[in-house]
């Protein structure tokens, strides 16, 4: 959770702001159920969290994945809150959850498991409350499924281009953490990306995206990893040749270029920024004092725990937070809703530039409140957004 007690030394938030953003404004807690053609009968928990929604709707991913908690689910809706704040993207913070392994779904069953969700998010959905987009476990393909039930567009993002998603919207959340990785190590340590050592953890649609991006701009990336394991060489992968490689349902440690590595091994590598772009809290006072990476980009939500982060700071370790970091997601997310309203039509690379001027402005003024501040890129990234929200909530005569 955000320390709003611990930021108020550095910017003013009203006390009623405050007791108003530590709680949710709204939490919902589903039981759904899924009998398949098998009599298989799936069970689980879900959960819909609004954290505020003082400037939009509540805007979110849905996360497909067996330890989804209600806890978690309000965690990273709260962060969303301030993600959408800081890259000037008119949505609150919302976020939902499904405790189910989706790598043991059918592609039929997971389809019926998105129809079943909406039938039971129904109201969230039609009144427009909750906009939902892909987050780990779902994909593009699920949020087609969820448009098709709902009949309109703008229900969700991160559709399929063929059924009126964004042209690089798949890309986005990649290409803002690659952009945001070379900018950061050029400004902050003076640094050309050209030949820069990157390991990622997470292989999914943010890790492999980020990948592709840094690899096209001449970085060397010479780990990555998924929930199995990684695989890392010093000399660097052949990131286009292990793309191929997964999508015709190779395995990372049977690609056969590099040494299988764990993990803790990946996070501990010899590289100069590494990119966690999988689960919460990895970095951690048991991980951070054999990091060996010069900057950290937060390409997950979460991943560095406060324990953790001062323990990188106190070895100058810079961390790029994830509510700057992975913002392109949900900005390329806003740019798909308004074009499921208005009907405009957007090329990629318009998308791409979209992200790249939003991610770009907000980091030169995280960069200059940390300067002017003495404070953390985290810190500074943080208390601009709670500005923003604060604003907002006195805009609207909540405060
Ligand atoms: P994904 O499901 O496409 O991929 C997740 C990857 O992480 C997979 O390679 C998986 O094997 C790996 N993984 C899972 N558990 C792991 C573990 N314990 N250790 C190591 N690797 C593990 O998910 P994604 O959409 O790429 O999301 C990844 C992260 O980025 C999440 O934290 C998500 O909240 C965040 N995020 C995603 C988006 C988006 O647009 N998809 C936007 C912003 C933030």
């Amino acid at each position: 959770m955000i320390d709003l007690e611990a930021l108020s030394r550095y910017t003013e938030i009203p006390s009623t702001a405050r007791r108003l953003l530590e709680r949710p404004e709204r939490q919902l807690q589903l039981s759904i159920s899924l009998r398949t053609s098998n009599e298989r009968l799936y069970q689980a928990d879900a959960f819909v969290v609004y954290w505020n929604t003082a400037r939009g709707p509540a805007k979110g991913g849905i996360r497909l994945w067996p330890d989804v908690t209600l806890r978690e689910t309000a965690e990273l809706a709260e962060l969303m809150v301030y993600k959408t704040a800081l890259v000037g993207v008119p949505f609150g913070g919302g976020k939902s959850g499904i405790a189910l392994d989706p790598g043991e779904m059918s592609a039929p069953e997971k389809a019926s498991l998105m129809k079943e969700y909406v039938r039971l998010i129904q109201f969230e959905l039609d009144g427009s409350a909750y906009i939902p987009a892909p987050d780990m476990g779902t994909t593009a393909r699920d949020m087609a499924v969820i448009s098709s039930e709902t009949q309109r567009r703008e229900t969700v993002t991160g559709k399929p281009v063929s059924v009126g998603g964004l042209p690089g919207r798949e890309q986005a959340t990649g290409r803002g953490v690659a952009y945001v990785a070379a900018m950061a190590w050029e400004k902050l340590l003076g640094l050309s990306v050209q030949n820069v050592r990157v390991a990622i953890q997470g292989f999914g649609n943010v890790g492999a995206w980020t990948a592709s991006f840094l690899h096209e701009m001449g970085a060397c990336i010479c780990g990555v990893s998924d929930i199995h394991g990684g695989t890392f060489a010093g000399g660097g992968l052949d990131i286009p040749a292990l793309r191929r490689w997964i999508q015709n349902g190779g395995k990372l440690e049977s690609f056969g270029q590099g040494e299988i590595v764990t993990n803790d091994e990946l996070l501990a590598s010899d590289v100069d920024i590494l990119i966690p772009c999988a689960v919460g809290g990895v970095l951690n006072e048991h991980s951070a004092p054999s990091v060996q990476a010069r900057l950290i980009v937060e390409g997950a939500n979460g991943p560095t725990t406060a324990a953790g982060h001062e323990l990188l700071l106190a070895r100058k370790i810079q961390v790029v937070p994830d509510i700057l970091a992975n913002a392109g997601g949900v900005i390329a997310s806003y740019v798909e809703w308004s074009q499921g309203k208005s009907g405009r039509l957007m090329h990629q690379e318009e998308t791409y530039v979209t992200v790249e001027q939003h991610i770009e402005e907000a980091f030169r003024r995280v960069l200059s409140r940390s300067r002017e501040q003495s404070v953390s890129l985290r810190v500074a990234a943080a208390t601009l957004a709670v500005d923003v929200v604060v604003r907002a909530m006195v805009d609207r005569g909540w405060l």
